[in-house]
């Protein structure tokens, strides 16, 4: 089975300037490209994406996961990007107000865990037993080999996401990620699909 990257919704260009058109073309046709064609060339089984990463999550030998975590999570990341931003409405913008105080206070968090986050990785909002909340996770590690963690918005936090356009200012590429280019729709639906 080939196992493909995830097509976009928009064109390379579509997110500037928050994300230059070299960015996305390099992040999706070089960087997630190569985890598909390694993980393609060490897995000929046929399990779905998820339940590759889940399954070799335990094992020793981390190549496979590798490959397959990074390909699901930025199947997330890329959903979790829109060029037409809307603010959050409804039910997730009380569950943000709940579980934050405010959007800001929200997106000061998203900053502040994912500046803290030490080398490559991913930072996340996530729903958890009814709560919203931020983590972190180190090189392909997901949140969905936690029980009872729902995502609803990834951020890729390698070097490879933000190194040309933010140059070391991995904050204010998180900061306008989030206030600028966040598919809080799509974020409203996972939530939505977790009640
Ligand atoms: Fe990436």
């Amino acid at each position: 089975m080939n196992i493909s990257v995830t097509p976009l919704q928009y064109t390379f260009s579509d997110l500037e300037p928050c994300m230059s058109r070299q960015t996305v073309e390099l992040h999706h046709t070089k960087h997630e490209q190569g985890y598909a064609n390694k993980l393609n060339e060490l897995y000929q089984g046929d399990l779905p994406l998820i339940e590759i990463v889940r399954e070799f999550a335990t094992r020793p030998e981390k190549k496979i996961y590798n490959n397959a975590g990074q390909l699901l999570n930025h199947h997330f990341f890329w959903q979790s990007l829109t060029p037409k931003y809307q603010k959050p409405q409804g039910q997730l913008l009380d569950a943000i107000n709940d579980n934050f105080g405010s959007f800001d206070k929200m997106v000061a968090s998203f900053i502040e865990q994912g500046t803290a986050h030490f080398g490559s990785g991913w930072v996340w909002l996530v729903a958890s037993n009814g709560s919203l909340q931020i983590m972190t996770t180190t090189n392909a590690d997901s949140p969905i080999t936690t029980p009872n963690v729902e995502i609803l918005l990834a951020i890729d936090i390698w070097e490879h996401a933000y190194y040309l356009d933010y140059t070391y200012q991995r904050g204010e590429f998180i900061k306008n990620t989030v206030e600028k280019l966040a598919n809080w729709e799509y974020a409203s639906q996972r939530l939505a699909a977790t009640r």
